[in-house]
């Protein structure tokens, strides 16, 4: 074996970065509508996957739809009517933001602080520390 056949070999044994990326996936609303309410039965599962309170994505959503909000043990109830396709937009749209890394594209982000408008969030993957302002 040469030393370039060597190299081809080596190349096709790193794993795959990209492969690794796509482990994780923003989740999606599990929603209905129920009369003038809709009720997102996996609020639990969504802070979960993204590491943040409850209180924290409900205080989101309810801003982003503007209708209040009240959380009933795993789930989230908004006083309106909402489509899932438009609550699946808020929560990927809050994930880019303040959940996943800018830099290195992983999850593995927590809020360091709130201040004057601001969220400042540092990746535990890649150290990286960033601001979002608030909407
Ligand atoms: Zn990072």
């Amino acid at each position: 074996m040469n030393y370039e056949q060597l190299l081809d070999r080596a190349f096709k044994q790193l794993p795959n970065l990209s492969e690794e990326k796509s482990d994780f996936k923003i989740p999606e609303a599990d929603a209905l509508v129920q009369g003038s309410r809709t009720i997102v039965r996996n609020l639990a599962q969504i802070a979960d996957v993204a590491r943040r309170d409850k209180d924290e994505i409900a205080k989101y959503l309810t801003k982003e739809l503007a209708a209040p909000v009240s959380i009933d043990n795993q789930s989230l109830i908004i006083m309106a009517r909402i489509q899932t396709g438009t609550l699946n937009e808020k929560i990927k749209r809050y994930f880019e933001l303040y959940i996943v890394c800018k830099e290195c594209h992983k999850p593995d982000t927590h809020v360091q602080s709130v201040a004057r408008g601001y969220t400042t969030i540092v990746c535990e993957a890649c150290g990286a520390k960033y601001t979002v302002k608030n909407s």
